[in-house]
Protein backbone atom coordinates (compact mmCIF):
# COMPACT_ATOMS: atom_id res chain seq x y z
CA UNK A 1 0.00 0.00 0.00
CA UNK A 2 1.47 3.78 -1.02
CA UNK A 3 2.00 5.20 2.24
CA UNK A 4 0.13 8.31 0.72
CA UNK A 5 -2.63 6.92 0.52
CA UNK A 6 -3.05 5.65 4.14
CA UNK A 7 -5.21 7.69 6.73
CA UNK A 8 -5.43 7.39 10.51
CA UNK A 9 -8.86 7.81 12.03
CA UNK A 10 -9.50 7.89 16.45
CA UNK A 11 -12.60 8.26 17.45
CA UNK A 12 -14.36 7.86 20.78
CA UNK A 13 -17.32 9.32 22.96
CA UNK A 14 -16.51 12.43 24.33
CA UNK A 15 -14.50 12.44 28.08
CA UNK A 16 -13.12 8.70 26.58
CA UNK A 17 -9.42 10.17 26.07
CA UNK A 18 -8.88 10.28 22.46
CA UNK A 19 -7.26 13.61 22.11
CA UNK A 20 -4.23 12.38 24.65
CA UNK A 21 -4.08 9.08 22.74
CA UNK A 22 -3.57 10.81 19.28
CA UNK A 23 -0.98 13.02 21.31
CA UNK A 24 0.47 9.92 22.30
CA UNK A 25 1.10 8.54 18.66
CA UNK A 26 2.17 11.55 17.02
CA UNK A 27 5.09 11.78 19.27
CA UNK A 28 5.99 8.20 18.41
CA UNK A 29 5.60 8.36 15.27
CA UNK A 30 6.71 11.43 13.26
CA UNK A 31 5.26 10.79 9.87
CA UNK A 32 1.95 11.13 11.12
CA UNK A 33 0.25 14.69 10.61
CA UNK A 34 -2.85 16.24 12.60
CA UNK A 35 -5.67 16.94 10.61
CA UNK A 36 -6.66 20.94 11.17
CA UNK A 37 -10.40 20.25 11.16
CA UNK A 38 -12.36 23.53 9.87
CA UNK A 39 -15.25 24.43 12.71
CA UNK A 40 -17.33 26.92 13.19
CA UNK A 41 -17.42 26.82 16.81
CA UNK A 42 -14.75 29.97 18.36
CA UNK A 43 -11.37 29.51 19.41
CA UNK A 44 -10.70 28.29 22.64
CA UNK A 45 -7.46 29.33 25.38
CA UNK A 46 -4.28 28.81 23.44
CA UNK A 47 -6.18 27.48 20.14
CA UNK A 48 -4.77 28.82 17.57
CA UNK A 49 -6.45 29.19 13.75
CA UNK A 50 -4.96 27.45 11.63
CA UNK A 51 -3.03 25.05 14.13
CA UNK A 52 -5.97 23.67 16.30
CA UNK A 53 -8.74 23.83 13.90
CA UNK A 54 -9.13 26.36 10.66
CA UNK A 55 -12.08 28.33 12.05
CA UNK A 56 -13.92 29.71 9.81
CA UNK A 57 -17.79 30.98 9.45
CA UNK A 58 -20.92 29.70 9.00
CA UNK A 59 -20.97 31.23 5.70
CA UNK A 60 -17.40 29.52 4.38
CA UNK A 61 -18.39 26.44 5.72
CA UNK A 62 -21.85 26.37 3.34
CA UNK A 63 -19.51 27.35 0.76
CA UNK A 64 -17.12 24.39 1.51
CA UNK A 65 -20.16 21.94 1.12
CA UNK A 66 -21.74 23.27 -1.80
CA UNK A 67 -18.43 23.15 -3.42
CA UNK A 68 -18.26 19.37 -2.34
CA UNK A 69 -14.24 20.38 -0.45
CA UNK A 70 -15.01 18.23 2.33
CA UNK A 71 -14.55 14.58 3.13
CA UNK A 72 -17.23 14.77 5.59
CA UNK A 73 -18.54 17.10 7.57
CA UNK A 74 -21.00 16.96 10.78
CA UNK A 75 -22.64 19.35 13.20
CA UNK A 76 -21.29 17.96 16.24
CA UNK A 77 -23.05 20.46 18.59
CA UNK A 78 -26.02 22.44 18.30
CA UNK A 79 -25.63 24.86 15.58
CA UNK A 80 -21.56 24.18 15.23
CA UNK A 81 -20.38 22.45 12.49
CA UNK A 82 -16.70 20.59 11.91
CA UNK A 83 -15.67 19.06 8.87
CA UNK A 84 -12.13 17.45 7.51
CA UNK A 85 -11.13 19.36 3.88
CA UNK A 86 -9.86 17.21 1.03
CA UNK A 87 -7.61 19.61 0.67
CA UNK A 88 -6.08 19.38 4.58
CA UNK A 89 -5.47 15.13 3.39
CA UNK A 90 -3.80 16.29 0.17
CA UNK A 91 -1.71 18.97 1.87
CA UNK A 92 -0.28 15.80 4.27
CA UNK A 93 -0.13 13.56 1.27
CA UNK A 94 1.68 15.46 -0.32
CA UNK A 95 4.12 15.91 2.19
CA UNK A 96 4.64 12.10 1.77
CA UNK A 97 2.74 12.01 5.76
CA UNK A 98 0.16 10.32 7.08
CA UNK A 99 -2.87 12.56 8.18
CA UNK A 100 -4.56 11.51 11.93
CA UNK A 101 -7.94 12.46 12.34
CA UNK A 102 -9.42 13.04 15.96
CA UNK A 103 -12.83 13.22 14.45
CA UNK A 104 -16.45 12.63 16.01
CA UNK A 105 -18.19 8.69 15.77
CA UNK A 106 -20.10 9.43 12.58
CA UNK A 107 -17.65 11.67 10.76
CA UNK A 108 -14.73 8.74 11.65
CA UNK A 109 -17.51 6.30 9.67
CA UNK A 110 -18.05 8.57 6.86
CA UNK A 111 -14.40 8.59 6.38
CA UNK A 112 -13.78 5.12 6.72
CA UNK A 113 -16.36 4.15 3.78
CA UNK A 114 -14.54 6.36 1.40
CA UNK A 115 -11.08 5.16 2.13
CA UNK A 116 -12.37 1.30 3.35
CA UNK A 117 -9.12 -0.53 2.24
CA UNK A 118 -6.05 2.66 3.40
CA UNK A 119 -8.05 3.86 6.77
CA UNK A 120 -8.02 2.45 9.87
CA UNK A 121 -10.27 3.62 12.64
CA UNK A 122 -10.10 3.33 16.55
CA UNK A 123 -12.59 3.56 19.09
CA UNK A 124 -11.68 4.44 22.20
CA UNK A 125 -14.31 3.84 25.04
CA UNK A 126 -14.35 3.96 28.44
CA UNK A 127 -14.94 1.16 30.52
CA UNK A 128 -18.24 1.76 31.10
CA UNK A 129 -20.65 4.80 30.68
CA UNK A 130 -20.90 4.93 34.69
CA UNK A 131 -17.34 5.68 34.96
CA UNK A 132 -17.29 7.68 31.98
CA UNK A 133 -19.76 10.01 33.80
CA UNK A 134 -17.53 9.82 37.15
CA UNK A 135 -14.89 11.81 34.78
CA UNK A 136 -16.62 14.44 32.77
CA UNK A 137 -18.26 15.24 36.44
CA UNK A 138 -14.30 15.15 37.85
CA UNK A 139 -13.44 18.15 34.98
CA UNK A 140 -16.24 19.63 36.49
CA UNK A 141 -16.72 21.42 33.13
CA UNK A 142 -20.55 20.62 33.10
CA UNK A 143 -23.68 21.86 34.03
CA UNK A 144 -26.17 19.31 35.23
CA UNK A 145 -27.93 19.59 31.80
CA UNK A 146 -24.47 19.50 29.88
CA UNK A 147 -23.72 16.16 31.45
CA UNK A 148 -26.87 14.07 30.76
CA UNK A 149 -26.68 15.15 27.50
CA UNK A 150 -23.06 14.01 26.78
CA UNK A 151 -23.62 10.86 28.79
CA UNK A 152 -26.84 10.04 26.72
CA UNK A 153 -24.75 10.71 23.32
CA UNK A 154 -22.40 8.83 24.41
CA UNK A 155 -24.41 5.61 25.10
CA UNK A 156 -25.15 6.13 21.71
CA UNK A 157 -22.03 6.57 20.29
CA UNK A 158 -21.18 2.91 21.88
CA UNK A 159 -23.78 1.50 20.37
CA UNK A 160 -21.78 1.95 16.88
CA UNK A 161 -18.61 0.02 17.66
CA UNK A 162 -19.22 -2.75 15.89
CA UNK A 163 -18.51 -0.55 12.93
CA UNK A 164 -14.92 0.30 13.71
CA UNK A 165 -11.49 -1.65 12.95
CA UNK A 166 -10.32 -1.47 16.47
CA UNK A 167 -11.40 -0.86 19.62
CA UNK A 168 -9.47 0.02 22.85
CA UNK A 169 -11.25 0.15 26.31
CA UNK A 170 -8.92 3.39 27.79
CA UNK A 171 -9.19 2.04 31.87
CA UNK A 172 -5.88 3.57 32.19
CA UNK A 173 -4.46 5.80 29.81
CA UNK A 174 -1.19 4.81 29.96
CA UNK A 175 -2.57 1.32 28.89
CA UNK A 176 -4.40 2.70 25.93
CA UNK A 177 -2.01 4.76 24.31
CA UNK A 178 0.39 1.81 24.28
CA UNK A 179 -2.02 -0.52 22.59
CA UNK A 180 -2.86 2.09 20.07
CA UNK A 181 0.64 1.93 19.78
CA UNK A 182 1.02 -1.10 19.09
CA UNK A 183 -2.30 -1.52 16.37
CA UNK A 184 -0.69 1.62 14.87
CA UNK A 185 2.77 0.45 14.12
CA UNK A 186 1.23 -2.54 12.37
CA UNK A 187 -0.70 -0.14 10.14
CA UNK A 188 2.17 1.56 9.30
CA UNK A 189 4.21 -1.32 8.22
CA UNK A 190 1.40 -2.90 6.38
P1 LIG B 1 -14.00 20.35 20.29
O1 LIG B 1 -14.99 21.45 20.01
O2 LIG B 1 -14.06 19.92 21.74
O3 LIG B 1 -12.62 20.69 19.82
O4 LIG B 1 -14.42 19.08 19.43
C1 LIG B 1 -15.70 18.57 19.53
C2 LIG B 1 -15.80 17.25 18.81
O5 LIG B 1 -15.72 17.44 17.39
C3 LIG B 1 -14.69 16.26 19.15
O6 LIG B 1 -15.30 14.99 19.35
C4 LIG B 1 -13.84 16.26 17.91
O7 LIG B 1 -13.18 15.03 17.74
C5 LIG B 1 -14.89 16.46 16.83
N1 LIG B 1 -14.32 16.92 15.58
C6 LIG B 1 -13.23 17.71 15.40
N2 LIG B 1 -12.98 17.90 14.10
C7 LIG B 1 -13.92 17.20 13.42
C8 LIG B 1 -14.17 16.97 12.03
O8 LIG B 1 -13.49 17.45 11.14
N3 LIG B 1 -15.24 16.19 11.72
C9 LIG B 1 -16.03 15.63 12.67
N4 LIG B 1 -17.02 14.86 12.24
N5 LIG B 1 -15.82 15.80 13.98
C10 LIG B 1 -14.78 16.58 14.36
Amino acid sequence: MAISNKIIIITAPSGAGKTSITRHLMRVFPQLAFSISAATRQARGIEKNGVDYHFITLDEFKYNIQHNNFVEWEMVYEGKYYGTLKSELERIWNERKIPILDIDVKGAIHVKQQYPESSITLFIVPPSVAELKNRLEGRGTETAESLAARVNKAAYEISFKDQFDKLIVNDNLEHASMEAEGIIQGFLAQ
